[in-house]
């Protein structure tokens, strides 16, 4: 066995003092339950990109791994030190560098959270559209190295869509910076959108321009009931060719319906399927907006309408939402989180097939999400403690993803690949595809010390 490499931590406390951290205390609250190999040596808390960029080439001098982090919140295990070596936390660099109203864009540091962020320009009446749930503790680091989402990426996009420039230090040390500070640029090869979704794989992004949108004076919502999937789906796909854009377009399966009225106590009809429906704008034209939205979610197998004209109402009608997060952990102590993506007009195909592995597996699986995106949330629910449980569950999961490929769809639409998902990126892409994004590792990260492992399968077997 190869010894793991040694030698770099001087060095990296000479560089960084006592932001070298290689105490148990910092150790356990930076990565949590890693233990044996996979326990890394140190915590390097840089302050500066310069020093970004200099522990990096310690680190590559030694053939040591260097893993990014930022709030560690990913679900696919992208942040886990596998393997052990150096763990990057940004969170001393979470300055907000600028906010210019004119460009409408900001520059910001990776550690800042997104919360952070959107309440430094809610004072401009500005906001960054990416809303993950985990918005109050995510960084914008980790938000960019996972194209993270939400529910407004059906009318604002996702990370991807909403950053300008980036600046990052590659695998060998350097400060590349990538795109511009302007929201046109037809100049050279596009290596912002390669970097964000690379999941630290590829460089450590140091600073962010981020493209702003103006923050909505009024927001109004409808909730719609349906008989099953396939009648939602229809006035998903009615919603998405009419003119006025949801600013959220959320789905519930009848499974997580039950399970937010029986375990959860919120006060649901019998339905087959939920959709929650929202618009954003000005005071003025929003209740125009709303009516639009309103005759494209009528049709065939609508069991029931409300409207919430303010933003208050709108809050109310969410609570089905809310809900299923607690029933969820009620009645299931884990799960396999899984956010694949379908065309829009393939939803019902994809939650029939999720019914059928729920039944086959005996497990039970829900499916909810962003509808207007085709990505669903497919939450494979079970308890580790029970081995039958557990096996059922990691069986049924091959199978959903087999079904998303087979339905046109995608393996992921804004968690990320990270460790759990990486040996399906095969079924996901033909062998020159991933040769070639293999290529661009070895162009960014000749030595494969940035986070190595996670998101493309060992080329060998690729
Ligand atoms: C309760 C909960 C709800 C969630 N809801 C959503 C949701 O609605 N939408 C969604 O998209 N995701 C969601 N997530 C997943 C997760 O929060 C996001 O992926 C988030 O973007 C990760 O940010 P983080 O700061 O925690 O990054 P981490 O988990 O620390 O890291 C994630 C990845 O980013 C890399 N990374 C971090 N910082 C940098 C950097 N500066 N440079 C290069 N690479 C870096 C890491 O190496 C790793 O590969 C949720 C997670 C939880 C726990």
């Amino acid at each position: 066995m190869r010894a793991p490499p040694s030698g770099f931590g001087p060095a990296l406390s000479a560089l960084l003092g006592p932001r070298w951290r290689t105490d148990a205390a910092a150790l356990d609250a930076f990565a949590p339950g890693a233990g044996g190999d996979d326990r890394p040596a140190g915590i390097a808390l840089p302050a500066s990109a310069d020093e970004v960029a200099a522990l990096v080439r310690i680190c590559r001098q030694h053939g040591a791994a260097v893993v990014a982090r930022g709030a560690g919140t990913s679900s696919t295990g992208s942040a886990r030190p596998v393997g052990g070596g150096v763990l990057v936390s940004f969170e001393r660099m979470r300055r907000i560098l600028a906010i210019e109203p004119a460009n409408r864009i900001a520059v910001v540091e990776p550690g800042a959270t997104n919360a952070e962020v959107q309440a430094a320009l809610a004072p401009h009446g500005l906001f960054w559209p990416p809303d993950p749930a985990s918005a109050e503790t995510c960084t914008v680091g980790g938000n960019l190295a996972c194209n993270a989402g939400g529910p407004r990426t059906v009318k604002y996009g996702a990370t991807r869509d909403n950053v300008l420039g980036l600046a990052a230090v590659t695998g060998t040390g350097e400060l590349v910076r990538l795109g511009s500070a302007t929201t046109k640029d037809a100049t050279g090869y596009d290596l912002t959108r390669v970097v964000v979704g690379s999941e630290g794989t590829l460089a450590l992004i140091v600073e962010a321009t981020l493209k702003l949108a103006p923050l909505p004076a009024a927001r109004a919502g409808l909730r719609a009931f349906y008989a099953d999937a396939a009648s939602a789906a229809a006035a998903v796909a009615r919603l998405m060719a009419q003119p006025v854009a949801p600013s959220m377009l959320e789905f519930m399966d009848a499974t997580s319906l039950r399970l937010a009225r029986e375990v959860g106590g919120a006060e649901l009809p019998e339905a087959g399927a939920l959709l929650l429906i929202e618009a954003d704008g000005d005071p003025a034209t929003l209740p125009r907006a709303l009516d639009a939205l309103e005759a494209a979610a009528r049709g065939a197998g609508l069991l029931g309408l409300e409207r919430a004209a303010d933003q208050a109402r709108a809050g109310r009608l969410w609570a089905a939402r809310k809900a299923l997060s607690h029933a969820q952990r009620a009645i299931a102590p884990a799960k396999l989180n899984e956010d694949v993506v379908v065309p829009v007009a393939r939803i019902p195909d994809l939650v029939e097939a999720i019914q059928a592995l729920s039944r086959r597996h005996a497990i039970p699986i829900i499916a909810f999400g962003h509808a207007g995106n085709g990505n669903l949330h497919a939450n494979i629910l079970y308890d580790p403690a029970d081995p039958g449980q557990h096996a059922r569950a990691h069986a049924a999961l091959p199978e959903l993803f087999a079904t998303v490929l087979a339905l046109g769809g995608t393996l992921s639409g804004e968690h990320g690949i990270g460790l759990a998902k990486r040996d399906y990126m095969r079924a996901a892409f033909d062998a020159p595809t991933l040769a070639l994004m293999h290529a661009v590792k070895r162009a960014f990260d000749p030595d494969g010390i940035l986070n190595p492992g996670k998101v493309l399968p060992p080329l060998a077997d690729a």
